[in-house]
């Protein structure tokens, strides 16, 4: 069956955002013009169509990464004029990418498969903090942008003064490429400073709009923005620039091809602008995403191991004729159909009900349904190709991060890395009878989501739930309650703390007892060393001469690695360290699987105490910006918080402070530096690494710690 849409006409793209900036309405309006939804449903009524899941709509912000596939210029053609002309039909996958930054894990995996990205902006606000972290995020993987402007019919919007911090605090190489027709309730439509058209929306819905010459009164400003983009776009091509500087003459097409290379480059981002709300300007942006952003033959080839050839560098190349090779970024709970791999292909084409290698886990595994998500409906697809996003119906051992091949060619794509959460609290069911489906609740959300851990403390009957931020947190407690009728209590906010050490240390553990019967007997030596932050957990069998049976090996590491997750100190989980089983003893008839873990675990526990065991704590990287009147007693209050001034500076008129900061400090900050601030400064926060915990505050830690467990 050959491919619907061929790959250069498909677009994987995500409409990056901060929370509020308007993705919700501008995906709704997408997939409503793109004509897969009928009705315009606005978030606050709780009809968005790309959020899925209730408490998202309640909130208004999306969590998910789930991909939604739509056409554009939409298959029937209607609406749509200005380019439309006969440009055929193009695939636009829309990749969804959360906007907080308690979700960075989800951002991240989502950044990882799309090709291009909109950035979107409150017109009102212009940049803000979490913009720029969602800006940088974006730097990091490389992706070409586009930036929309939204709300540019909100009271106070300035489009000029927008561009300006775009250009003073994100990319001095953005370029507007539309200036709007009026601003707030006067703002009727944009200007196309390329084509040099007004393009004005008459009806309510948007769907029609006219192409005019340009409003006397508008001449001069889009004149000026015109040069100044003529300017910014030759920049970016010697033999353009040359001309430009000889003769001024550079025609419109030489312009838009200039800026669709340097754009999915990455080299410059356009700016349009409109209002969402208002269904003005969102199909000259869909326009935009066809013309500016790169299909997937046109970016940066992913890159590979070849597992036949380890020692050869792998690039895929990006064709349907390649073997096939898919990345799993997502695994999702669809209440009708179970478990929904989403995937990227990377090469090649694979059909329905096909075997296929994971070949980050080594099994195989049977794809038995495809299915593409639009809008309001699930399609049934037999044949997934390069380029193409899509999700698996029946895939068991696939989780988020791996690698799908066919089995005669193995290949490990890049994998996605995901933080260890940082933050925990104990959970309870508000009912025992309800202690069993909040374990299968849990299970299947931490299936889910690949930064949200469960442990379940049997010595004090706890469980213990983790995640990325306070608010990640409280979101799976109430979709706990949701989708899973389970009523939770929470206890308060813990710092998610490690143990590790410091030093070499060796020690046996022994576990004897002969009363009676058969007796127990296992006896192991122990040698443990410090490894590298982030490490983990290494165990190394080097018993020579049969000291210890082979069978009883995986048993005495099963015993230490059970003692490590547990923790000796303080009870927070044991990591970076190798442990290594050098020697042991054992007996014919007492030897067991049980008396060898045992002796393991009693091993390390004996081990960790010589080897100076120490706490790690989560050290979170803070921007603080604030006003200059506060900035001695913010920095005051940083510093007493533990902090580690990296740089302060200036920008705009505000101070901007990167701090490093201890986790346990940072519980409350925001109504802290609110009332510090009168509200006036602002701060973005993420994990950045973990640190040792100093001696006398890690002393009352672990007192404490210990008195809650007697
Ligand atoms: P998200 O958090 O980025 O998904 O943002 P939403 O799409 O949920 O929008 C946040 C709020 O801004 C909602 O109340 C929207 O109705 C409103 N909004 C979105 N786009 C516009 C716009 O163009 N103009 C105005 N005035 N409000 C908008």
């Amino acid at each position: 069956m050959p491919r619907e849409i061929p790959i250069d006409r498909t677009r994987n793209i995500g409409i990056i955002a901060h929370i509020d900036a308007g993705k919700t309405t501008i995906t709704e309006r997408i997939l409503y013009y793109t004509g897969k939804t009928y009705k315009i449903g606005e978030v606050h009524e709780g009809k968005a169509v790309m959020d899925w899941m209730a408490q998202e709509k309640e909130r208004g912000i999306t969590i998910t990464a789930a991909a939604t596939t739509c056409y554009w210029p939409p298959k029937e053609r209607t609406g749509h004029t200005q380019l439309s002309g006969d440009i055929p039909i193009h695939q636009i996958n829309i990749i969804d990418t959360p906007g907080h930054i308690d979700f960075t894990a989800e951002v991240q995996r989502s950044l990882r498969v799309l090709d291009g990205g909109i950035v979107v902006f409150d017109g009102v606000a212009g940049v803000e903090p979490q913009s720029e972290t969602v800006w940088h995020q974006a730097d990091k993987f490389n992706i070409p942008r586009i930036c929309f402007i939204n709300k540019l019919d909100r009271m106070g919007a300035d489009f000029e003064k927008d561009v300006a911090s775009i250009l003073d605090r994100l990319a001095p190489n953005a370029v507007v490429v539309q200036y709007p027709m009026g601003l707030e309730a006067n703002f009727k439509g944009v200007i196309d400073l390329i084509r040099q058209k007004a393009l004005l929306w008459t009806d309510e819905m948007g769907a029609q709009f006219e192409e005019k010459d340009i409003p006397s009164q508008f001449q001069e400003k889009a004149g000026q923005w015109r040069e100044k983009m003529i300017e910014k776009i030759v920049e970016t091509d010697d033999n353009l620039l040359h001309r430009y500087l000889e003769s001024h003459q550079i025609s419109d097409n030489e312009l838009i091809e200039a800026l669709k290379i340097a754009t999915k480059k990455g080299k410059i981002f356009p700016i349009l602008c409109g209002s969402a709300l208002k269904n003005k300007a969102i199909q000259p942006l869909l326009d935009a995403v066809l013309e500016y952003l790169p299909s997937p033959m046109e970016v940066k080839s992913a890159q590979a191991k070849d597992l036949k050839n380890p020692d050869n560098p792998y690039e895929v190349n990006p064709s349907d004729d390649e073997p096939f090779s898919a990345l799993c970024f997502k695994i999702a709970t669809d209440p009708y159909v179970g478990r929904l791999a989403f995937f990227r292909v990377y090469s090649g084409k694979l059909s329905a009900g096909s075997y296929i290698l994971n070949s980050t886990k080594g099994q195989q595994e049977r794809l038995g349904r495809i299915v593409r998500l639009h809008a309001d409906h699930r399609e049934d697809i037999k044949e997934v190709f390069t380029g193409d996003i899509a999700a698996a119906v029946g895939l068991k051992y696939t989780s988020t991060g791996d690698t799908l091949t066919i089995p005669s060619h193995p290949i490990l794509l890049e994998s996605i890395t995901f933080p260890e959460p940082v933050i925990s609290v104990a959970i309870e069911p508000k009912t025992k009878a309800d202690q069993e489906k909040m374990g299968i609740a849990l299970g299947r959300l931490a299936e889910e989501d690949p930064t949200f851990k469960i442990k379940s403390d049997a010595e004090i009957g706890q469980t213990l739930i983790s995640g990325m931020g306070e608010l990640h947190l409280e979101i799976i407690v109430d979709r706990l309650k949701r989708e899973f009728s389970v009523d939770a209590n929470v206890g308060q906010p813990q710092v998610a703390y490690k143990e590790t050490i410091k030093s070499i240390a060796k020690a046996e553990g022994k576990y004897i007892r002969q009363t009676g019967g058969r007796g127990q007997y296992g006896h192991v030596f122990i040698e443990i060393k410090p490894l590298e932050r982030g490490a983990g957990f290494e165990f190394v069998n080097k018993v020579a001469g049969g000291a210890i049976p082979r069978e009883f090996i995986p048993a005495v590491e099963k015993g230490v690695k059970e003692a490590a997750d547990k923790g000796i100190i303080a009870g927070y989980p044991l990591v970076d360290l190798q442990v290594i089983l050098y020697d042991g003893t054992y007996h014919e008839v007492d030897s067991s699987e049980i008396a060898f873990h045992i002796a393991g675990s009693m091993a390390l526990q004996n081990a960790v105490r010589r080897a100076s065991p120490v706490l790690l704590e989560p050290i979170m990287k803070l921007e603080v910006i604030t006003p200059e009147d506060f900035f001695g007693e913010v920095m005051g209050d940083l510093s007493s918080k533990r902090g580690q001034i990296e740089h302060t500076f200036d920008r705009a008129n505000n101070k901007v402070i990167d701090v490093m900061v201890p986790l346990a400090q940072m519980f409350g900050y925001a109504t802290t530096l609110r009332g510090m601030t009168q509200g006036r400064a602002s701060f973005t926060m993420e994990f950045n690494h973990y640190a040792q915990v100093p001696t006398n505050i890690a002393q009352s830690i672990i007192e404490g710690k210990n008195s809650t467990k007697k």
